[in-house]
């Protein structure tokens, strides 16, 4: 099933430079654009810039020369490496939170629609639980419905299965694809993790070391569902073809 919405606005990135006020050059001729309802990977080495990146798209940083267009009304959701869930909510509390911040007219119905998050992701017998009785998985899950809940325009993602173990990962990305076919979301997706990238995206953008620039863009005409079998090939193949695209990315 496939409801992606193709009036959903994308993004269009077009950065001349950033540099902190240290002097240092983060970002340098970074052009590229995700489609509406595009799931568009990154790929980088540590410290290149890609977190930078994500903030300037957001909003969160705006001196830097350039410009990035997206419609300024587009709900936008972030998803961080860690779950950053509050300790002291419940989990139905964690997610309202997001709730709170939207015009009231709005509100109604997707408290609905957090509540069938929450049964979709499993979580539906631990709505009242804290963060601290979850396990890692279940936290990360319960982050996932926070992203999704505002039914998220567009939706930015920071390496978010990081640290996790393979299965975990692996079940989560099956269900970030499926909000992501529900939802419609253009999403950026930052990790280091090639075959995780290849697994979820549409579009693999690979991110030169700092000043981030674009020295190869991937897409990925593989049907879905995908396994990681089929990626580890397509991953020997990118290497095959291009033997330095990962350098210093692997070695973390
Ligand atoms: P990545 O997410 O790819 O690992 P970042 O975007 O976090 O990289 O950082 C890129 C570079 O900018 C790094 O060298 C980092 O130390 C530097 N940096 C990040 N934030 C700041 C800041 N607020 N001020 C100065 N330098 C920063
Ligand atoms: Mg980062």
């Amino acid at each position: 099933m496939d409801t992606r919405n193709a009036s959903l606005p994308g993004v269009v990135v077009d950065i001349r430079h950033k540099d902190y006020r240290s002097g240092l050059r983060t970002l340098e001729a970074l052009h590229f654009r995700a489609g509406p309802g595009e799931f568009v990977a990154l790929i980088g080495p540590s410290g290149s810039g890609k977190t930078t990146l994500l903030k300037i798209v957001a909003g969160l940083d705006t001196r830097f020369e350039g410009q990035v267009a997206r419609s300024p009304t587009a709900r936008l959701g972030f998803m961080f490496q860690e779950p950053r869930l509050l300790p002291w909510l419940t989990v139905e509390q964690n997610v309202g939170l997001v709730l709170n911040a939207l015009p009231p007219t709005q509100q109604g119905a997707l408290r609905a629609h957090l509540q069938e998050l929450l049964t979709q992701v499993g979580l539906q017998d631990f709505r009242t639980a804290f963060p601290g009785q979850l396990s890692g998985g279940m936290q990360r899950r319960l982050a996932l419905v926070r992203a999704f809940v505002i039914r998220p325009e567009l939706l930015l993602m920071d390496e978010p299965f990081l640290s996790l173990d393979e299965p975990t990962a692996e079940q989560l990305r099956r269900q970030l694809l499926v909000l992501w076919q529900q939802t419609g979301s253009t999403i950026l997706f930052v990790t280091h993790n090639l075959r995780e990238a290849l697994m979820l995206a549409d579009r693999v953008l690979f991110l030169s070391p700092r000043p981030a620039h674009l020295i190869l863009e991937q897409p990925v005409p593989s049907p879905r569902p995908r396994t990681m079998a089929q990626m580890a090939v397509l991953e020997q193949q990118l290497l095959h073809q291009y033997p330095e695209l990962l350098s210093g990315v692997l070695h973390e």
